[in-house]
């Protein structure tokens, strides 16, 4: 047996308005003149919150088009036009939610790495440590922050980076910037975090390190999305550590079925994450009884349409190339169904999943 030694964010600050710390906190990273990039989820082109970035010299701010989950042709555009116009940079601080925070860490690798981030995709592929980098969430949930994966769709499948390399030197965590997230979104994502904690907590690759974690994260969920009646500031605060809580818990597990179900509806029809997994997540009682009934109960009671329906009218190709980019995601079923999974979820069994949702 040997056991994972993995490697964990280097610096967390935390606290309501901890941004305002950026400029002094990225000061000594600083490499002689070279600038530090700002990636900034396109939601806050306009907003109050770009005048408070911490410019110096030749920095930039660019601003990240999320409209689609990062692909992996976008981080190699985005770091080779870094590349042309500055050389070398100082730093990637990527600002903004998961797929924001997931590109700022690619774009990083690649800026130090050659060829293209789809070479990358996959465990422990990549060879040496990207620019320094820094990870500011404005939406809780996915994990990303801490994270040693950032998730890309390529040309061939839809995976991650994950090594050593890929998670973040710095990350800000401040609950005042999640604070005008739109209801809907925030359920979603809030909801990857729920999902997470079950699918971890489920999972055959449980240890008393992710279930203290997991256990925490889903108690944070639950204040916010079972027991209060209107968000607060302290929602923000809760939803944000649950999010970090729910992360450290997968970092040493995996994810389970509806992550794994939901990587096929993102690469086919371009799905985003928080929304996927709770349409997948509606439909999983056989696998996660407890955790479907008590989804099912914070979606009626906040308010929340889940999509149905969104298989109808798709052809045998179509579900083939669903069922091949989920099945391939090993890690996820045996952490699921145990080692004996192939035999537990098969071709015609996951079709069957597709047909439902
Ligand atoms: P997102 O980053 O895709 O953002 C969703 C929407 O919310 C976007 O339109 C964005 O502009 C907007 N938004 C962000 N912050 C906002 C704010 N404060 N106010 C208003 N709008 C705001 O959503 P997400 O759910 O945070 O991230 C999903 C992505 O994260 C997916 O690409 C998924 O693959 C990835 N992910 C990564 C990991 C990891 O470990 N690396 C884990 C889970 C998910
Ligand atoms: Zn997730």
């Amino acid at each position: 047996m040997s056991f994972r030694n993995f490697k964990m964010v280097d610096y967390v600050v935390y606290g309501r308005g901890s941004f305002n710390q950026l400029d002094e906190i990225l000061a000594p990273n600083r490499k002689g003149d070279a600038p530090m990039i700002f990636l900034v989820d396109h939601f806050f082109e306009g907003k109050p919150l770009v005048q408070r970035i911490p410019l110096n010299g030749k920095d930039k701010i660019v601003f990240a088009d999320v409209t689609h989950e990062p692909k992996t042709k976008q981080v190699d555009a985005l770091a080779a036009s870094l590349r042309e116009e500055f050389g070398t940079v100082s730093g990637i601080v990527g600002i903004g939610g998961g797929s924001t925070m997931d590109l700022a860490k690619a774009v990083s690798l690649m800026m130090t790495n050659p060829g293209s981030s789809a070479d990358y995709q996959g465990w422990d592929l990549v060879q040496q440590a990207g620019v320094y980098k820094v990870g500011i969430p404005t939406l809780s949930g996915t994990g990303a922050e801490v994270s040693r994966t950032t998730v890309l769709t390529g040309p061939v499948r839809k995976l991650g980076m994950n090594s050593d390399f890929t998670p973040f030197n710095q990350i800000v965590l401040d609950p005042d910037l999640a604070k005008d997230a739109p209801v809907n979104q925030r359920f979603y994502t809030g909801m990857d975090c729920y999902i997470h904690c079950i699918e971890s907590l489920e999972g055959t690759y449980l240890n008393e390190f992710s279930k203290s974690y997991g256990e925490k994260a889903l108690d944070l969920c639950r204040k916010v999305f079972v027991e209060k009646n209107t968000w607060d500031d302290e929602s923000d605060e809760q939803l944000m550590m649950a999010s970090f809580a729910g992360g450290m818990s997968i970092a040493y597990s995996q994810v389970g079925v509806a992550h794994a179900v939901s990587y096929g509806l993102s690469y086919l029809l371009g799905t985003k994450h928080g929304i996927g997994n709770c349409i997948v997540m509606n439909h999983l009682e056989e696998y996660y009884p407890a955790g479907v009934e008590e989804f099912k109960f914070m979606v009626q009671k906040n308010n929340i349409e889940i999509p149905v329906g969104i298989c109808a009218g798709l052809s045998d190709q179509d579900f083939n190339t669903m069922i091949d980019i989920s099945l391939s995601l090993k890690p996820l079923w045996e952490n699921a169904l145990g080692k004996n999974w192939e035999t537990i979820m098969t071709r015609q069994k996951l079709r069957a999943l597709y047909e439902k949702l």
